[in-house]
């Protein structure tokens, strides 16, 4: 990358055409509302709060956004109602898939807890089976509108719940079989990590991967916890980290111990800025830690966790957050080799998607750039002429 380039601001074309991906997203949260009208309606699901498509998307948002944490867990009742059926999320999963590609994601993990789609009698077993394949039917609507899209699932387990261990043998049953690791969610406070120790315990045994969501609502505890009790690989979030670093009026800053460990071990921090600022986690996109994250070189990637809530995607976050730090086409491959690196699949799958991928799709969006500062400057000095 030559100096010229490397401050290339990206306009929202570019970033969408960009090379993206996706470690933290929620199949349960990702839903068309046109899909969610027309499940409920061939289901007999009579909850939906509207059923235009439209009006729904925006009360999706308005839900998220009002700051009342009922509110938003009724939003998920409400998606997770229409993937009970294995029609219904093979659906979901293969529209996931398109819609992610479209938005120029080239990999993605995607989760969802299985254990929350059994009202209408499918097995742990056929709710997988059904989500990985739309997923792969989703990568090949994709391939054939000209996007390349490669998906693993991420299984998740409800920390209020006791299914943990039973999730992660679900986890390991399924593994090179289109699941690629293991989670845990729901709400923080009250429910440790360490609730789930023989989940975690379990996986470690069997050389598998997992990421846990911590340092959201709550903080360090429950961080520390998720590393150092259960041996996380990645934080789901992980922004709560800012609270073990010390940023003095000279702008010297100071990391605790925690803090260092994570950036020492290169600890990758699913962080997912829009949802921060719905949960109240982050104030503005100014405010969010990603700006001191990224400066510090922690090891820092960007999510969308719930697209249909948030009314995001990876495109969107990123011209977030390109109108907020001025970040370049470099600081947007950062983001996306630091992704790549911390995924789940082996590390050879890893290191091609960078080299063959990622990198030919930053530099050719340079090179148009280059291409397009030659292009006037000809045309001006053709002009004085
Ligand atoms: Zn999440």
């Amino acid at each position: 990358m030559t100096s010229e380039t490397q401050g290339v601001i990206p306009t929202p074309d570019q970033i969408r055409r960009a090379p993206k991906v996706l470690l933290h997203d929620h199949l349960d949260g990702g839903l068309r509302p046109a899909t969610i009208v027309e499940i409920a309606a061939q289901t007999g699901y009579e909850g939906l709060p509207e059923t235009d498509p439209e009006k729904l998307g925006m009360w999706f948002r308005e839900a998220a956004d009002s700051g009342s944490l009922e509110r938003y867990l009724e939003t998920f009742a409400h998606t997770c109602a229409v993937m009970q059926t294995r029609d219904a999320l093979v659906r979901v999963a293969a529209e996931c898939a398109e819609d992610l590609a479209a938005d120029g994601v080239v990999y993605a993990e995607v989760r969802y807890a299985p254990e929350q789609h059994l009202t209408a009698g499918l097995s742990l077993e056929e709710v997988v089976e059904a989500v990985n394949e739309g997923f792969r039917e989703g990568e090949r609507r994709a391939l054939a509108a000209g996007h390349r899209i490669r998906v693993g699932a991420l299984l998740t387990a409800m920390r209020h719940a006791a299914r943990a261990l039973e999730i992660a043998e679900l986890a390991n049953r399924y593994r090179d079989l289109g699941v690629v690791g293991f989670d845990i969610a729901g709400a923080e406070a009250g429910y440790p990590p360490t609730r789930h120790l023989d989940a975690f315990e379990y996986l470690k045994r069997e050389n598998n991967h997992f990421t846990i969501h911590a340092g959201e609502a709550f903080g360090l505890p429950s961080i520390w916890q998720a590393l150092q009790w259960c041996g996380a690989d990645r934080l789901g979030h992980g922004v709560r980290i800012i609270d073990d670093i010390d940023v003095a009026e000279d702008g010297s800053v100071k990391l605790g111990r925690l803090a260092a460990y994570v950036r020492d071990k290169r600890i990758p921090l699913e962080l997912c800025p829009s949802s921060n600022l719905q949960t109240g986690a982050a104030s503005s996109y100014a405010e969010h830690p990603i700006g001191l994250l990224r400066r510090l070189h922690f090891r820092a990637t960007v999510n969308t966790d719930n697209r249909l809530m948030s009314d995001t995607s990876m495109s969107r976050e990123f011209e977030h957050l390109v109108r907020t730090f001025r970040y370049s086409l470099a600081d947007l491959q950062w983001f996306t080799v630091n992704a790549m690196k911390s995924a789940f699949i082996p590390f050879d799958e890893r290191l091609a998607m960078i080299n063959e991928v990622i990198k030919p799709g930053y530099a050719e969006l340079r090179s148009e750039w280059l291409f397009q500062q030659t292009a006037v400057t000809s045309t001006s000095s053709s002009g004085n002429v």
